[in-house]
């Protein structure tokens, strides 16, 4: 696995069935001799490939919680998606409650960052809006951005640039809490508690940012179970008391954890929440053909239902989805320590956009390039067709595409090897004539000896 992934492959688990290939939204696996191979220039760690794949064979690369010894005062930030992996009587105060028991000095809410994102952008948006730059699309889905950056990259411009809530929420508790303590940065550890593996992707190689604020990234799932154990140890006077106090988000960024609530925060009419990387795709694909005219902004989440759908939390995404409206409904609009209080507001923008990603071009030259689609279209003429997956490809175009860039051959394709053998077997046949009909004569002949 790359030191820039999250995701990685364990190769003894994998015996080659080829089902995630056809689930990776950048074509990025192969199968070759028996075995998945993950083209890291092409993974944008969406997860895809860690719930499809039956053997179990994918999976997330995350931080733990023994990652907490190198620094002297550790703080967790929620993702607004971990409440709702805990069912009634847990409240959201006790599911932060029991959080800290895990070994943290502090806890923050991204919920809290989320507020502060949602009001920049509120105000990024209605300017962009009036000189008529549409469809501005969320960049809080890192997944969503390194998709944008490699098969769309001319949609580049349409980010909000503005960091997600995790960094905004980071950096708002190192300023708070070196404040507070008097500490150095470098002795606060930050670690996001994450419904997915590209977060800690973006925290290794961040999105528009020269470094991240945040130390580490541990995984929902794997904390699950400890934070469940103290909410059922938790006496009531502190499920109260400690509760109340680690609350500063209203119901705006709580919201966020699902499909959907980033654009109602955002008070807008015109707007469209797609979630699941292939409904995203072809979103993307009518804004990148001019075919969306009545949207100004998009709300994209590479998970369905949003974050609460990520490959990393443990509760079903509907129960998880009707747990968080309940939270939702329960929170006050306005956040303790909101918007308009935050010292972030209001946040710088990115200095410079997200650069494309090169991994899908097949040439860096567009003459090159031109020329290599050509030879590519024939190759794709003479295959079956089939998308068979059987050559390790996904489809037909992608062992096309691998063959113009030589890492691939036609025999791979069974079917052209089959018409390759063929073709073999009847040159040998003629052979076989030919030679039959001349070693009579040979036997015929007097001076031939022994
Ligand atoms: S789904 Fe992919 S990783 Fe899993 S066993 Fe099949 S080929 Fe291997
Ligand atoms: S994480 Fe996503 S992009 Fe990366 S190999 Fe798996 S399916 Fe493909």
């Amino acid at each position: 696995m790359s030191r820039l992934h999250s995701v990685k492959l364990n190769r003894d688990l994998c015996v080659g069935c080829t089902t995630c290939i056809k689930r990776c939204p950048t074509e990025a696996i192969r199968v070759r001799n028996g075995k998945a191979q993950i083209a890291e220039n092409r993974c944008i760690d969406c997860g895809e490939c860690i719930r499809v794949c039956p053997h179990h064979a994918k999976s997330a690369v995350m931080d733990t919680l023994d990652d907490l010894k190198g620094t002297a005062f550790n703080v967790a930030l929620a993702a607004p998606s971990l409440y709702a992996q805990f069912g009634p009587p847990a409240t959201r105060g006790m599911v932060l409650a029991a959080l800290g028991l895990l070994g943290f000095d502090a806890v923050y809410e991204v919920a809290q960052g989320a507020e502060i994102v949602t009001a920049s952008t509120a105000a990024f948006v209605q300017k962009a809006l009036e000189e008529g730059r549409r469809p501005l699309i969320s960049s809080a889905c890192p997944v969503v951005v390194r998709l944008i950056q490699m098969r769309f990259p001319g949609l580049v411009e349409n980010l909000v640039p503005f960091d997600s809530p995790m960094e905004v929420t980071a950096d708002l508790a190192r300023r708070q809490l070196a404040e507070k303590t008097g500490l150095p940065q470098e002795k606060i550890g930050v670690f996001f508690i994450s419904p997915c593996p590209a977060k800690r992707t973006a925290v290794i190689n961040p999105i528009a940012r020269a470094s991240s604020a945040v130390n580490g990234v541990i995984a929902i799932s794997d904390l699950y179970p400890q934070i469940l154990a103290g909410l059922e140890k938790m006496d009531a006077k502190t499920a109260l008391q400690e509760g109340e106090r680690l609350l500063t988000a209203g119901s705006t960024g709580v919201r966020w954890a699902y499909t959907g609530g980033e654009a109602i925060a955002l008070h807008m009419e015109r707007y469209l929440a797609v979630d699941g990387i292939h409904n995203v795709i072809e979103i993307l694909e009518e804004v990148e053909n001019e075919r969306l005219h009545d949207v100004d902004f998009i709300e994209a989440n590479a998970c369905l239902g949003g974050c609460i759908g990520g490959p990393l939390t443990v509760a079903n995404r509907f129960s998880a989805h009707a747990r968080q409206r309940a939270f939702v409904s329960r929170a006050p609009e306005e956040a303790r320590q909101g918007p308009q209080t935050a010292p972030d507001l209001p946040l710088e923008s990115w200095k410079e956009l997200p650069l494309p990603n090169p991994a899908m071009q097949l040439d860096e030259d567009i003459v090159q390039a031109m020329q290599k689609y050509e030879q590519l279209k024939q190759i794709v003429a003479g295959l079956p067709g089939l998308d068979c997956g059987a050559c390790g490809a996904p489809d037909c175009e992608a062992l096309a595409e691998d063959i113009v860039r030589g890492e691939a051959a036609e025999t791979d394709c069974i079917f052209k090897l089959k018409e390759r053998i063929r073709a073999v077997a009847a040159v040998m046949s003629d052979l076989g004539e030919e030679m039959n009909r001349y070693a009579p004569n040979r036997e015929e002949d007097p001076h031939d000896t022994p």
